[in-house]
């Protein structure tokens, strides 16, 4: 499939891995907008946010386990953010479901 996301799951595209279990993996995205910046995906390819079904929901919370476990372990004790763009309007370049991790600094409080 030509999806660069599944591509760094399957080793294809080399990434810097912070977090992987069976069902999700997180690595550093290659653009950080923020001193810590992970990208924490599913390990199936679900295109986004908007593509979640009843039979795959479950996977959000897992990313949700690890998000606060990558939060914990990059020290970010003072908050961080965690964001997933949908779809064109929603800013999302690449339609593999991901939320970035942000933190490491005061972050910008405008979301629009
Ligand atoms: P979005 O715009 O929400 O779809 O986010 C896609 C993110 O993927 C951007 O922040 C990119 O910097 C990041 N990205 C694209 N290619 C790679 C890659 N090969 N390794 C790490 N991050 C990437
Ligand atoms: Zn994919």
């Amino acid at each position: 499939m030509d999806c660069i996301f599944c591509k760094i799951i399957s080793g294809e595209i080399p990434s810097e891995k912070v977090f992987e279990n069976d069902k999700v993996l997180a690595f550093k995205d290659i653009n950080p907008m923020a001193p810590v910046h992970i990208l924490i995906i599913p390990k199936a390819h679900i295109e986004g946010a908007d593509c979640i079904t009843q039979e795959t929901a479950a996977l959000a919370g897992e990313i949700m386990l690890a998000a606060k476990q990558i939060a914990k372990s990059f020290n970010l004790d003072t908050g961080w953010r965690l964001v997933s763009n949908v779809g064109e309007d929603g800013g999302q370049t690449v339609r593999h479901l991901h939320f970035h991790l942000l933190g490491g600094k005061k972050l910008a409080t405008e979301l629009a």
